[in-house]
């Protein structure tokens, strides 16, 4: 919410003194209460966002969940949607969604996709245009209560494929 972003640069100071080994930002969030706020719009979210990266300790991992790639030219690194959420070594996984739907015995690589699969259909939207976007397979989109409010700027190019890319 607006209120959050606006203070960014104080979080950035806290969180340089409290020193955790990682943290994430949770730009938008339609959860819960989170549902009634009015939205931020990501080109605001996106720079106040890498502001703050550009004042966080660099030896703190960061994480910026569910951005669309387009919103953070420079700062991609950073991005972690539903693919790469399920490589966080540190977080809890998306495949603890619906643990009762999980098959029996070893988890496979394909599972996890999967579940990565299944949250970015169920929770995100891309326009005909970001077809065109280098970002289009590694991207989750923009959240789908944005449909049709939010703009997205695809970036021309070769596609990339390796959701890990830019986080090797
Ligand atoms: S696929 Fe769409 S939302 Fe994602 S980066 Fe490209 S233009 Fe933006």
């Amino acid at each position: 919410m607006s209120d959050n972003l606006n203070h960014l640069g104080d979080y950035a100071a806290l969180i340089n003194n409290l020193s955790p080994q990682q943290i994430n930002f949770l730009p938008l969030n339609f959860w819960g209460d989170a549902e009634k706020m009015p939205p931020v719009k990501y080109e605001q979210l996106g720079i106040n966002i890498r502001k703050a990266i550009d004042l966080i300790d660099k030896k703190i991992e960061i994480n910026v969940r569910y951005i669309p790639f387009c919103f953070m030219t420079g700062y991609e690194k950073y991005v972690v949607g539903t693919y790469q959420h399920i490589y966080d070594e540190r977080d809890w996984n998306i495949i603890a969604y619906n643990v009762d739907r999980l098959p029996s015995g070893p988890l496979s690589i394909e599972d996890y996709f999967k579940r990565a699969h299944e949250k970015r259909i169920t929770s995100y939207h891309k326009y005909k245009k970001c077809f065109d976007c280098k970002y289009f397979f590694i991207c989750d989109g923009i959240e789908k209560q944005l449909k049709g409010i939010q703009e997205t700027y695809p970036i021309l190019g070769e596609k990339i494929i390796d959701v890990l890319s830019f986080r090797q």
